[in-house]
């Protein structure tokens, strides 16, 4: 395990080649960089990664920029320690290693149109979850969702599509707007994830997260947030 001492110490840093061109950075922002072999057990550290991440993104001020180098590669090619779990849409505008701005190895990605779950997808958060010790998990929807909005709007595709529709349609009945659809289904299928046995077992924490594709921004969604937003919970 990494410390915070060793993790901000200039010699560590420069064993590590993937990060010399982050040499520039001051050691603040070192410290919201997730190193390759550090194992990451505490949701909160986690989450600052994210959402320091997210910052970076909207300013314009991406670090993670070389996705997939050779020297990236050759720092998780024998194992992972990836410090989150993100449950996002398929989506060709929403991809949670940009506007989270992490590189290979930090994040552990399930994606799928309107972000539902499904028995495969808690199938692999089980197996982030108990294999991989992930502390968090985050389930996030986004603006101007093309699933949700069909469900909402009460459409009927046929097909494997209506499934998918039908996983969503519950929670836009009540909606007034796309807004809230979204993150009533964020809501719903985070619950999902919470009432799982091994998530419960392995204490992780389970949050929401809303991202703008305009302005770049996730907003984070916990039960405070969930309740101002005036929607019933079903956890
Ligand atoms: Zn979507």
């Amino acid at each position: 395990m990494v410390t915070l001492s060793s993790f901000l110490n200039e010699s560590y840093l420069h064993e590590l080649k993937v990060f010399a061109e982050y040499d520039g950075l001051d050691k603040v922002a070192k410290a919201d960089i997730h190193l390759p072999a550090e194992k990451v057990s505490d949701w909160q550290v986690s989450l600052r990664y994210l959402e320091s991440g997210n910052q970076r993104y909207r300013e314009n001020k991406t670090i993670n920029h070389r996705l997939g180098s050779k020297e990236e590669r050759d720092s998780i090619k024998d194992s992972q320690q990836p410090f989150a779990v993100i449950i996002a849409c398929s989506d060709s505008r929403t991809i949670p290693e940009f506007f989270f701005d992490q590189k290979p190895g930090d994040i552990f990605v399930i994606r799928s149109a309107g972000n539902t779950i499904d028995v495969t997808a808690l199938g692999s958060i089980e197996f982030a979850a108990e294999y991989l010790m992930v502390p968090l998990v985050m389930v996030v929807g986004h603006s101007n969702c093309g699933v949700v909005n069909a469900a909402l709007k009460g459409g009927v595709y046929g097909g494997n599509l209506q499934k998918v529709i039908d996983i969503i349609r519950p929670q836009t009945i009540n909606c007034a707007d796309l807004l809230q659809a979204t993150q009533a289904n964020i809501h719903h299928h985070a619950s999902i994830i919470r009432k799982n046995e091994v998530i419960k077992r392995m204490g992780v924490k389970v949050i929401g997260g809303y991202y703008d594709i305009e302005t770049g921004g996730v907003t984070i969604l916990d039960d405070d947030a969930t309740s101002r937003l005036g929607y019933s919970s079903d956890s």
